[in-house]
């Protein structure tokens, strides 16, 4: 039977457990799932692409299912490339779905053999984007627990102050 490959789209600017927590749900439903860093013209980024694919691959070296890539240009042209059959996006709250929607209404739009498949991500991680780390640690507060280890270290790297506990 032909593998079942899902795109898991994102700017993870930078990748938190709440991004992880859908990448490993994911798995349960596809094959392999690739981790593609774009970029998001309405968001500003603290770290480079390089940087950002650098930190995803230590924090998913360990599972061969989960891979990293960097895309340009329209998403459903990498899927299309990639021979992937999904899209997998993240749901936390209810101001999250009218995007979401939006952006999977607009794909299928432009290549309707693709389909979004949202997952909820665990109740820990509801109140985690990348923004609210960045926010966070530029103001000296931790996020322990919020994202993985090479996360954390890359973190501090930038923001010296940032707490710790
Ligand atoms: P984008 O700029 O494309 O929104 P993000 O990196 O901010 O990229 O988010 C990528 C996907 O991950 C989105 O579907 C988003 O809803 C989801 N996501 C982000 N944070 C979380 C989280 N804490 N739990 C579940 N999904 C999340």
């Amino acid at each position: 039977m032909k593998e079942r490959i899902a795109v898991c789209p994102g700017s993870f600017d930078p990748i938190t457990n709440g991004h992880l927590d859908i990448v490993r749900r994911g798995l349960v439903v596809f094959d392999k799932v690739v981790i593609a860093v774009g970029h998001n013209v309405m968001k500003q980024n603290l770290f480079t692409t390089e940087e950002k694919v650098e930190m995803i691959k230590e924090c998913v070296a360990s599972d061969d299912r989960i891979s990293v890539d960097i895309f340009e240009g329209l998403l459903v042209d990498y899927v299309k490339k990639i021979s992937s059959c999904a899209i997998l996006r993240g749901l936390r709250v209810v101001s999250d779905f009218e995007w979401e929607m939006q952006l999977s209404l607009m794909n299928r739009k432009l290549y309707g053999e693709v389909d979004t498949y949202f997952l909820m991500t665990d109740f820990r991680n509801l109140f985690v984007s990348s923004t609210i780390i960045k926010v966070t640690v530029s103001a000296g507060g931790s996020v322990r627990g919020l994202v993985p280890d090479p996360v954390l270290f890359k973190l501090k790297e930038k923001f010296p102050l940032m707490g710790t506990d």
